[in-house]
């Protein structure tokens, strides 16, 4: 029996221990193809542009995590999938054959579906365009304009609050104003996440007097403007937006998966609804519900258990969203949120200890 799994993030590394722990038959062989070597704890991405976390401490190599529990790591890239003949082919044209395959692969910020935005927005998805934000903002000016937004269809709109916030805090720690605009696709600040959670942030915006615009969308963007749909044009000189997520190429470019712009759809099961020997968690897939670390890490450990319940014939179980979200407001504390609803909000340090303290037991737990 051979289960390939795509990808090491939160997703494909929880499959591969959770399969590991459940299945102990010497016939099986569970092999990790991944195109990095090291996992990123990536929701401490967010500290790098302002210095507040160093890249060491969050990242970690997988090969000995996966060689002490006997799972194979390949370091490659994968290039294409071949769901009808049940194999993967890598870049260097290797071939690798499963019974059972998980993809976890994640998604990519999808700039293209914004007119005239690519190469102009900062980001912070991965390690070097968190560097490059980081260089950026060591050279902005007092006065320089800045935009915050959140644009429209993407999953995971907390990320561009935590920015704002710490961003602020880093600009009031050297003294220097620049004036801010926030928007957002959201009908209402951080929308869906219950009233209270709403009210704290309209709050804190009012405090702060940054302007914010909800429930639009962008247009356009050239080299000084962002173009919203209500007519706001929107001047900057430092510009991030959260885009749209597309699914890795080698998705896109696999002929035998139907897919929307790379990302694919599943049933609750988390199987493909094509393939039912596939499953897809994580980033990757079409679920609905925001797009988390949290989110992907349950759905490769019940992928995981899926394959078993599958292997011995057993019903399978449906993926239970469970929206546990702690989310950091610069030095104004944070926001713990569980099911759509505001559970606590804090002031002071305790978010970022709790935030640093869940990555070191990540850490621990799998390095
Ligand atoms: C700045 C920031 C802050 C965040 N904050 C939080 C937070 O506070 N809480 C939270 O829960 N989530 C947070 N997230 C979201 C979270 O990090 C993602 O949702 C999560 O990483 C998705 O996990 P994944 O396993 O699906 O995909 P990924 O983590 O993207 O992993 C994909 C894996 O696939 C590999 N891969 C891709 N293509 C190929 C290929 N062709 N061949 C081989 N390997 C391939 C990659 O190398 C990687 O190992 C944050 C994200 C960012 C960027």
């Amino acid at each position: 029996m051979r289960i390939v799994i795509i990808g090491s993030g939160f997703g494909g590394l929880n499959a591969a221990v959770e399969i590991r722990k459940k299945l102990k038959h010497s016939q099986l062989v569970i092999t990790v193809i991944s195109d990095r070597e090291e996992f990123i704890f990536r929701p401490s991405l967010i500290w790098i542009p302002f210095h507040k976390h160093s890249i060491k401490k969050f990242t970690f190599p997988l090969r000995p995590t996966f060689e002490k529990i006997g799972v194979n790591f390949i370091e490659k890239s994968v290039k294409s999938l071949m769901p009808k003949q049940n194999y993967v082919i890598c870049f260097d044209n290797e071939i690798i054959e499963y019974d059972y395959l998980i993809l976890a692969s994640g998604a990519s910020p999808d700039w293209a579906r914004i007119k005239g935005i690519e190469g102009k927005s900062a980001s912070i998805y991965d390690i070097s365009s968190a560097l490059k934000t980081r260089k950026r903002l060591e050279q902005i000016n007092e006065g320089e304009p800045i935009v915050i937004g959140v644009a429209q269809e993407n999953p995971n709109q907390g990320i561009a609050y935590e920015f704002l916030f710490e961003l602020d805090t880093y600009l009031n720690e050297r003294c220097i104003k620049c004036p801010m605009t926030f928007f957002t696709y959201e009908k209402e600040l951080f929308d869906g996440n219950g009233k209270e959670s709403t009210e704290k942030l309209e709050v804190l915006m009012a405090e702060k007097q940054i302007p914010y615009y909800c429930n639009v969308s962008i247009e356009q963007v050239d080299d000084e403007k962002v173009y919203l749909n209500n007519g706001e044009q929107l001047p900057y000189s430092f510009l991030l937006v959260l885009p749209p997520y597309k699914g890795k190429e080698c998705i896109r470019s696999s002929k035998d998966f139907e897919h929307e712009n790379g990302i694919l759809p599943v049933h609750e099961t988390l199987q493909s609804v094509q393939w039912e020997n596939i499953y897809v968690v994580g980033d990757a897939n079409n679920i609905k519900g925001r797009k988390t670390g949290r989110a992907a890490e349950l759905q490769g450990i019940l992928a995981a258990e899926n394959i078993v319940k599958q292997i011995h014939h057993e019903p399978l179980q449906s993926f239970q969203h469970d929206t546990l979200y702690l989310m950091e407001l610069g030095k104004e504390g944070g926001m713990f949120i569980k099911q759509g609803t505001l559970k606590w909000t804090t002031s002071g340090m305790i978010p970022h200890m709790m935030k640093r303290a869940f990555e070191k037991y990540y850490l621990l737990k799998f390095s």
